[in-house]
């Protein structure tokens, strides 16, 4: 991985660190910054191998994006970085860069810690539950050979005993080293993307197989920590009807329920110029090549009777334990959750709701 880092990211103390340890060149700015000249495609590739060290100026706790029309959980981000050295050919973060390069906040340990202790400040004297992550504009873990940020948000959270979840999301698999240096502490998800087989291996290049995910998050039950997965996206294929529920069945088989905080649903959406960046970088994917409505986000996604199709696939299975794992949608509206989960849900707050009481049960 090049690494660059922006002169005035220089004194921070995650800048210094990462950079006692690897080669690096200094750059008068991420904006100044002269990229070779190459198609948008190829630019985007280029990104995966360099990392930019920022000044950040802009705010690191903020709230999930989440889209029109659609119910969102009101999950929080803590932003410690934006994109991503795995490549799915299906990530949304290809239509947003700059520069070619994943962005880091050199000042994240100064100015987004102290921004977040206030925060979780907050929520802990009003004793409003917080439910945070740092995987919406990265993957939580990828980067974490290099920069550690989650293992200083861990220790962080036990050092300062906030009454919120922080959720780590990802698609690599973490070794049993990995978690034997912290406490147990079931405030602290560690989640996976999950997705069959197949995907895994055509659409998901550089992450970790399923079997390696199963592996990692069973390790992270025995050193006490919580899990979540999230079956998202969920792309239709011939036998996708029948892999999914499989899927399922093996982690609900191998993986005490009382440890799983919350499994999401969501099936593949994407904005309509990411077809044609993501055919152009991968030649072989056929994920695109299905019929697509623009939902009411103005995002490409199926057909809500082929989404509920795919849903209800897994509908049996999700009945069999809903009284001890919570199950919900990404961006689904009323007739989803009705018709596959048998609720009635109006309103986003009604989503937050039902996650916020696991995050208050783990939150002891
Ligand atoms: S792991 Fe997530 S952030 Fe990384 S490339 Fe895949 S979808 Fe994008």
């Amino acid at each position: 991985m090049e690494i660059l880092v922006e002169k005035s990211a220089l004194p921070y103390s995650l800048t210094q660190e990462i950079i006692k340890k690897y080669p690096y060149s200094i750059i008068s700015s991420y904006e100044d910054f002269k990229w070779e000249f190459k198609s948008y495609p190829e630019l985007v590739s280029l990104g995966k191998k360099r990392l930019f060290i920022m000044n950040y100026k802009g705010k690191f706790f903020r709230k999930c994006p989440g889209t029109k029309n659609y119910f969102c959980c009101g999950y929080k981000i803590f932003h410690f970085a934006e994109g991503c050295p795995l490549d799915c050919t299906y990530c949304i973060l290809q239509c947003y860069f700059n520069r070619p390069g994943i962005k880091l906040w050199g000042n994240l340990l100064e100015d987004g810690l102290r921004e977040l202790e206030e925060v979780l400040k907050k929520h802990k004297e009003e004793k409003k539950v917080l439910r945070i992550g740092t995987g919406e504009f990265a993957d939580s873990m990828a980067l974490e050979p290099i920069c550690k940020v989650s293992e200083k948000l861990i220790n962080f959270w036990q050092e300062k005993d906030p009454l919120a979840v922080l959720e780590l999301k990802t698609k690599v698999a973490l070794p049993e080293e990995y978690y034997a240096k912290f406490k147990p502490d079931p405030r602290i998800i560690f989640a996976w993307s999950i997705n069959t087989k197949k995907i895994v291996k055509e659409e998901e290049k550089k992450s970790a197989t399923l079997k390696e995910r199963l592996k990692s998050a069973k390790l992270a039950i025995k050193y006490g920590f919580t899990v979540a997965f999230h079956f998202d996206p969920i792309i239709f294929y011939e036998e996708a009807e029948k892999e999914y529920p499989e899927i399922l069945e093996e982690i609900l088989n191998n993986i005490p329920l009382d440890r799983i905080a919350w499994i999401s649903l969501g099936t593949l959406r994407y904005p309509k110029e990411l077809k044609e960046i993501a055919e152009s970088r991968f030649s072989d994917t056929k994920i695109y090549a299905y019929e697509f409505i623009e939902g009411l986000d103005g995002k490409k996604r199926y057909f809500i009777d082929l989404r509920i199709k795919l849903y209800n696939s897994l509908a049996k299975i999700i009945k069999s334990v809903e009284n001890q794992v919570a199950f919900y949608f990404c961006m689904e509206g009323e007739r989803a959750w009705e018709e596959v989960l048998g609720k009635k849900i109006k309103a986003s707050e009604d989503v937050a709701a039902i996650l916020d009481e696991v995050a208050i049960r783990l939150c002891g």
